[in-house]
């Protein structure tokens, strides 16, 4: 038996002007992707220990991930679909895939769909299974191109291997002689906000995820996903959706519409309301002055680099100083120039600089520079080994970084967008986060399973960057309209 086994994942944010060169998705191929891929907690490391448990030959064609970010240019998507097309046209037996269901590329709205169906093509009736991320934003095109998908169940997504293994079941037993299964998509038209996709607290994602997996049990159900999608992308099949994977169209169709009824039900859940940035600095400053341990943390979410952000808008740093806060420790905010000032400078100068906001954000009113005194702190390398728990033992590079020491607030800056999630970002530059009266970090969910437990209260920003939960912002032209919370007054039935 030969299988064919890839992973290329991006999620792209199409508003973001964050580039996605070839070398961002760090493609490894073969022997290179094989090792890189194995014992990993993906749904990639699945696959290939379930082609080896096989004693299967089994190719790895390429492994490839970037960061969220703008839309990779068409050749660079490519570049990296035509090695998985021709590991296939050389025969083979079975089709691994971990994708993530969200990648735009310019003039490609629908990657994911787009290499299925070149798959498919390429090597008609081998069975094709394949992995997603709950982010994904699920088409046809996918749905009508593969035999069996399987998405994350949670978010953070600590479930990727257990996807991968999900979709290996599926596949064994059709590789077994099985029946080939049958899918169904639902697609009821929300727009859902990623704030309100966590699976670890109480809301409408965990109620529909744990719908999914009571659905799973049912005779003849195989897998049934929610996908929660990625909102800031402007494509017609952006939003919420339910795949189903049954031994029977009616079966498949009839849960896929039921949870889509659901997530439609609830969908008042995906909405997400911001509190204006002052009241928000208000409860900031009270809570700070309660008993109580560790910072107040104040998440610029609207500015996340592992959505795409730029990691440069100065709103929430701004607003914090007018308001007097002080105690605040800041960063990392992306800005190469002010480091070269400040190593220029070198640690012990007295410098003013004019940090962030020079990323152009289309559709988004210019803002200057934020205008800061201080002292030159730490200079040096913005390196660190993730102390976990997740990524531990990662080596994490955000370029050259700089501290700038005002009376008021510690500013970490750096040459390379980078999100806070390990205690390592600030230690690597001297800096002990925790000492902070207030923590502000450019995160929406990575940072919270290190900063939060040692935080004393999360409060979430409202902030103008392109990663907003606030989609009033963003001028979205391809979705598909009606959707909801753009249109509201509207209702939806499956089938529609
Ligand atoms: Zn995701």
């Amino acid at each position: 038996m030969r299988i064919v086994a890839a992973r290329f994942n991006h999620e792209t944010n199409t508003f973001s002007p964050v580039q996605t060169p070839l070398e961002d998705f760090g493609p490894l191929h073969g022997a290179a992707a094989l090792e890189f891929g194995t014992g990993s907690a993906t749904a990639f490391g699945a696959f290939i220990e379930y082609a080896q448990a096989q004693g299967a030959e089994l190719v790895t064609p390429l492994c490839a991930t970037a960061n969220p970010s703008g839309p990779a240019e068409a050749d660079v998507f490519e570049a990296l679909a035509a090695p998985i097309v021709e590991a296939v046209q050389d025969g083979c037996d079975a089709i691994l895939l971990d994708l993530h269901g969200a990648m735009v590329a310019r003039g490609i709205d629908d990657c994911e769909g787009e290499l299925l169906a070149r798959l498919r093509t390429a090597a008609p009736g081998v069975p094709m299974g394949v992995a997603l991320d709950l982010h994904g934003n699920i088409t046809t095109r996918m749905v009508e191109n593969c035999d069996c998908i399987a998405g994350f169940k949670t978010y953070p997504h600590i479930d990727m291997y257990e996807t991968g293994r999900h979709v290996v079941r599926m596949m064994d037993a059709m590789l077994q002689g099985g029946p080939a299964p049958v899918m169904a998509l639902s697609h009821p038209p929300i727009l859902a906000q990623t704030l309100k996709m966590n699976t670890e607290e109480p809301g409408i994602m965990t109620d529909l995820v744990a719908a999914a997996r009571e659905a799973e049990l049912r005779e003849g159900v195989h897998a049934v996903t929610v996908f929660g999608g990625f909102p800031l992308s402007d494509i017609a099949d952006v939003g919420v959706s339910v795949v189903a994977v049954a031994n029977n169209a009616a079966l498949a169709r009839g849960v896929a519409d039921e949870l889509a009824r659901a997530a439609w039900s609830g969908r008042e859940g995906f909405v997400y309301n911001e509190a204006p940035l002052a009241e928000t600095l208000a409860s900031a400053v009270r809570a700070s002055e309660e008993p109580g341990d560790g910072p107040v943390l104040l998440l610029d979410h609207g500015d996340n680099c592992m959505s795409g952000g730029t990691c440069d808008t100065i709103g929430v740093l701004e607003a914090a100083l007018d308001a007097g806060l002080t105690g605040i420790i800041a960063g990392p905010i992306c800005d190469p120039e002010v480091v070269a000032q400040m190593r220029a400078a070198g640690t012990g100068a007295e410098i003013t600089i004019a940090l962030g906001n020079k990323v152009p954000l289309e559709g988004f009113p210019a803002k200057a520079p934020l205008a800061l005194s201080g002292v030159v702190g730490f200079v040096g390398e913005g390196r660190y080994v993730v102390s976990g728990p997740i990524y531990t033992g990662q080596t994490c590079d955000m370029g050259r970084a700089a501290v700038l020491e005002m009376g008021a607030a510690t500013v970490l800056i750096t040459e390379r967008p980078h999100e806070p999630w390990d205690l390592g970002v600030f230690a690597c530059a001297g800096i002990d986060p925790i000492a902070a009266r207030f923590l502000i970090l450019k995160s929406r969910m990575y940072c919270r399973p290190v900063f939060g437990p040692l935080s004393r209260i999360v409060l979430e920003c409202a902030s103008a960057g392109i990663t907003s939960s606030n989609l009033d912002l963003f001028a979205f032209e391809k979705i598909a309209r009606p959707i909801f919370p753009i249109d509201r007054g509207m209702d939806w039935t499956p089938g529609e």
